[in-house]
């Protein structure tokens, strides 16, 4: 009986990107990250993080319903198979923390072995000693941060003191924030400029036939 051989090269490790967000609308700005990170990190595949309850973010003013937010991101990324949308933070109740979701996500058996990238914007890089359970976080995920509004990734002290892995992402400066859009948007602009052309149209009457944005109600005090 002839001798068999097996391979005895290791699988390859998946490499997976988180991109948490209120995504309230998700706009250009967000695809182009996205797209930086599955290249120049080599992604096997991007989850979109759609946050339910943003933490930061809801007490300072109505969002958009978490279901019209993810609809508007399926939509965002539907041209990309390695981009998926992720609705776990969705599922859950109570504020949205990113730890939590990386503890939910990485016990998935589909995750096993798998290396984890988590995406950010200079601004919430800067701010990411605030978040909960950061330190634990450093720990579980390696950093992906590209630059923001001319302001290049730079390390908080706080988080200089604690050790943590970084890339830092290469990306074309995108000068558009959803909090623009929103104030564009109730101003009466059109909703097209939102994401890429070829994505733009689909976004734009999603956000029309929803009457988002234009009508939001000021939450009051
Ligand atoms: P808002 O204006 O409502 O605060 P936003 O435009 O910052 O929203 P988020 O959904 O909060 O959008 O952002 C999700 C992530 O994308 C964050 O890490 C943020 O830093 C990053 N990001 C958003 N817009 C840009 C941009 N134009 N350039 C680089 N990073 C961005």
């Amino acid at each position: 009986m002839p001798a068999t051989t097996s391979s005895s090269s290791p699988a390859r490790i998946r490499r997976i990107g988180l991109f948490g967000g209120s995504f309230d609308p998700v706009h250009v700005g967000h695809r182009q990250l996205a797209e930086c990170a599955l290249a120049q990190l080599g992604l096997d595949e991007l989850r979109w993080v759609v946050a339910g309850q943003p933490w930061q973010k809801e007490r300072a003013r109505e969002l958009a319903p978490a279901a019209d937010r993810a609809a508007m991101v399926a939509l965002a990324i539907a041209d990309e198979p390695r981009f998926r949308l992720e609705r776990c933070e969705l599922d859950r109740s109570g504020p949205s923390y990113t730890i939590d979701t990386v503890d939910q996500l990485q016990a998935r058996p589909d995750a096993a072995g798998a290396q984890w990238f988590l995406l950010l914007g200079q601004d919430q890089y800067a701010n990411l000693a605030t978040w909960h359970r950061w330190p634990e976080l450093l720990q579980r995920v390696e950093l992906a941060v590209a630059a923001r509004d001319g302001q290049p990734p730079r390390t908080s002290a706080a988080l200089a003191a604690v050790p943590h892995r970084l890339s830092v992402l290469a990306m074309p400066p995108v000068a558009v924030s959803s909090t623009a859009l929103r104030t564009a948007l109730q101003g009466g602009a059109s909703a097209r400029s939102l994401v890429p052309d070829r994505l733009a149209a689909a976004v734009a009457q999603y956000v029309e036939r929803r009457g988002l944005y234009h009508s939001t109600p000021a939450r009051p005090g």
